[in-house]
């Protein structure tokens, strides 16, 4: 039997497995084969770094192949520019995620922790000692509790246990290649986040940039297929005038990849012997999204929780799991988490030239406000997340609301107020 099995190796299980075997026998079971973990290029803010593994090194350009530098909220006639050396230190890293996992599971072998790959869990049981898993396989595998790190791929998985599931949405993403001079002359940001109601309702059109590639695409409407959406990318990237410049001459990978985005944290995160984590249990935050935060966070958290329990012989009771629950409301949750609701409401509710009309003043009041781009700045550092204070997104809010026309601030008056509550 082991003492903790984690299934799924993302960000979140990955990170967790790597704490946990340190100290703990650890089953990691991933359903995709060794090596095939799409490729993904990602903001990874400074203050994700605490949170992962110290054996990680935060300088290292294999996993992290360039800093975060500048962001570009993009509006139609604005451009809302975080340049970070304005305040002397990058906002973060770019991830190429996909490396950082691998050395992230090359921790959990160099632990003697066991991985296997390619083979899916179907099923979950509780024992009275243990909690068992079945495989596509046709194994069984035993621990003392068992870790949900599934992302949005394994629902069924987590209700057979009592637990809730997120909701989810399908984003579509794309590569595309070119030396770096071109890149940097075409995009001199290193990531773009762009809001239009004629892409989407529900999140931002994107563009990360790292070394020799871009990584670009959207977060979709409720119900939009993988064809719809396949179909709009390839208009946008096409015919969207906006945003041609930032593609010229640059080499387009033929693939896309549909990817999911959960939404909404689940009631609750521990169940006997099980706990959730990562986007599993909807932990990405509102509007700027940060998964990976919620992954590296909440793994750490978890690990944290599940050492001394495995000390005195815990029987893993929800009672005794509870503090990863209080622990990620404290550092996460409470504070920090709520720092894009307020704007997820505000821009996701609006529509038509309304919303053109309110992301174009965000983006002149970023780049016409030091006080704002200075928080903005703070808040992808700073390492202490459970001190974040929410009056800095209120006061941005009533900072937004007084820079709007009078007859914006006339339309969208009530749902300022309700946000400014949210
Ligand atoms: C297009 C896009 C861009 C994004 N950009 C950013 C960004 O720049 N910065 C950021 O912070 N976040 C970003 N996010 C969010 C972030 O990528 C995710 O929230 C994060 O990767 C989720 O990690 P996870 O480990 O919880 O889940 P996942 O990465 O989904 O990992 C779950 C793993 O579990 C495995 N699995 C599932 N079911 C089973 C099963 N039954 N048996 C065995 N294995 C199983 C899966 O194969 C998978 O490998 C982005 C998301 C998308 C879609």
């Amino acid at each position: 039997m082991f003492d903790v099995i984690v299934i799924g190796a993302g960000i979140a299980g990955a990170t967790c497995a790597s704490k946990v075997s340190k100290f703990a026998s650890t089953l990691l079971i991933e359903a995709k084969e060794e090596g095939n973990i799409p490729m993904t290029t990602n903001v990874f803010p400074e203050h994700n770094c605490p949170f992962l593994p110290e054996e990680i090194n935060w300088q290292d350009k294999s996993l992290f192949p360039s800093s975060h530098i500048k962001t570009n909220f993009l509006g139609y006639k604005e451009e809302g520019i975080i340049n970070s050396e304005e305040f002397g230190a990058p906002l973060g890293n770019i991830s190429h995620t996909e490396k950082l996992i691998e050395a992230l599971l090359q921790i959990i072998e160099n632990q003697d922790g066991t991985i296997k790959y390619g083979e899916k869990v179907s099923h979950v049981s509780r024992k009275s000692d243990s909690i068992q898993i079945d495989t596509n396989q046709g194994n069984t595998y035993s621990g003392k509790v068992l870790v949900i790190a599934t992302g949005s791929h394994s629902f069924q998985l987590q209700k057979s246990l009592g637990f809730e599931v997120p909701e989810s949405y399908n984003a579509i993403l794309t590569h595309f290649y070119g030396d770096e001079d071109l890149l940097n002359e075409n995009i001199p940001y290193d990531y773009i986040y762009h809001i239009n109601p004629n892409i989407s309702n529900k999140g931002p059109f994107f563009i990360n940039k790292s070394k020799e590639r871009i990584y670009t695409g959207y977060l979709g409407n409720k119900g939009e297929t993988p064809e719809q959406m396949n179909q709009k990318l390839e208009r946008i990237l096409n015919n969207y005038q906006r945003i041609q410049p930032f593609f010229k001459g640059l080499k387009r990978d033929s693939k896309t990849i549909v990817a999911k985005v959960s939404k909404n944290v689940i009631k609750r995160l521990v169940k006997d012997r099980a706990l959730v984590l990562g986007e599993a249990g909807g932990l990405c935050t509102d509007f700027f999204y940060e998964g990976m935060l919620c992954g590296v966070s909440s793994a750490d958290i978890a690990s944290k929780t599940i050492k001394p329990l495995l000390e005195n012989n815990s029987n893993f009771t929800s009672y005794d799991l509870e503090n990863y629950e209080l622990e990620l409301k404290r550092i996460l949750l409470n504070n920090y988490f709520k720092n894009g609701t307020a704007s997820e409401y505000l821009f996701y509710n609006t529509k038509g030239s309304s919303l053109k009309t309110l992301w174009d003043t965000y983006a002149r009041l970023v780049n016409t406000n030091e006080r704002l781009r200075r928080e903005i700045w703070e808040a992808y550092r700073m390492q202490d997340l459970e001190n974040y204070q929410l009056s800095r997104t209120r006061w941005a809010g009533e900072r937004l609301f007084a820079m709007l026309p009078t007859l914006t601030k006339l339309s969208l008056g009530t749902k300022f107020f309700r946000a400014l509550f949210k």
